[in-house]
């Protein structure tokens, strides 16, 4: 295993943070930590990277006690905190270079490194010169030097861009091929999008902890999809396998079936034989979005 948490319950004064709270992460693998605002997603992952040190439990990754065998183990990992302490006054590669010496490692490192998060265009800039997108390669950059076997990211994509975002995440995704990788995030959709595992906290504790793929197992699928012109719900309803049809506005609708089956292109055939057009089409697997809306609310 690469990361054990065992029991693990965390008190502020008499506020719980954490409790009870266990899971092991087996070595390759990318786990969604998921939960809203306050879970305690930010708390779990200072305890299990050290920088948390009273805690109830245990937390073993790589097989050393984050406590007893503090160094070994953190040796093994690479953090990237919620607020990227970044010092903004440095150069890109000047600030790599002070992260190579703190892990002592090769100066070589640095460029290889450079390459690898895409960071080369703006390898030349002070921090403070960086887009929000490319703080967090240099962020990414400097968790990876060291090249450890185990990635903790807390909420990594917050606050890109569309386009930094869908970058950000290819790049865990590339990275997560030969580490482990757990990033916590409150967005369902990037856990969809990157994740093999999901482990959900609400409330300090652990209320689902599932294979994606378990989760998308559910047969309800969800479209939302907007066409050009408004149509009546009879029609929409004699589409095969509805159970469910919501108007949201206007020309908008939300349509629930009941299959596996991807109903994309029939909802195209459908919208084709009425002479309408889609502007819009998106489909979700109920199940994910039921725990998301119930976690949420
Ligand atoms: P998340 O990362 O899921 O948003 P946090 O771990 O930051 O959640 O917070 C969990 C709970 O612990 C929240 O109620 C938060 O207010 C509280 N908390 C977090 N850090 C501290 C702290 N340093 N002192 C007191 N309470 C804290």
């Amino acid at each position: 295993m690469s990361i054990e948490v065992k029991n693990i319950t965390k008190f502020y004064k008499d506020q719980k943070a954490l409790n009870n709270v266990s899971f092991s992460i087996k070595r390759g693998e990318i786990i969604g930590f998921l939960g809203p605002n306050g879970a305690g997603k930010s708390t779990l992952m200072k305890i299990i990277t050290g920088y948390i040190n009273s805690f109830e439990g245990e937390v073993l990754v790589n097989g050393f006690n984050i406590v007893s065998d503090k160094i070994k183990a953190q040796k093994s990992i690479g953090y990237l905190p919620e607020h990227n302490p970044l010092y903004l006054d440095m150069f890109v590669k000047e600030y790599l270079f002070f992260n190579a010496e703190i892990h002592q490692v090769s100066k070589n490192e640095v460029s290889k490194i450079i390459e690898k998060v895409g960071l080369f265009p703006e390898a030349h800039k002070k921090i403070n010169q960086l887009s929000k997108g490319y703080k967090q390669r240099v962020g990414l950059a400097a968790a990876l030097l060291h090249n450890p076997e185990v990635l903790i990211l807390d909420e990594p994509t917050t606050g890109l861009d569309p386009n930094q975002l869908i970058e950000i995440r290819n790049l865990i995704k590339e990275v997560g091929k030969n580490k482990t990788v757990l990033f916590s995030t409150h967005i369902m959709q990037e856990v969809e999008a990157i994740c093999d595992r999901v482990v959900l906290l609400n409330k300090g504790e652990i209320v689902a902890d599932k294979k994606l793929n378990e989760l998308k197992e559910s047969s309800h699928q969800i479209v939302e999809v907007s066409f050009d012109f408004k149509i009546e719900k009879q029609f929409i309803e004699k589409i095969p396998f509805i159970i469910e049809v919501n108007n949201l506005h206007d020309t908008t609708w939300q349509l629930i079936f009941d299959t596996k089956k991807d109903m994309g292109a029939t909802i195209f055939d459908f919208a084709q034989e009425h002479g309408l057009k889609i502007v819009q089409l998106n489909t979700r697997n109920r199940n994910l979005e039921s725990l998301f809306r119930e976690l949420t609310s």
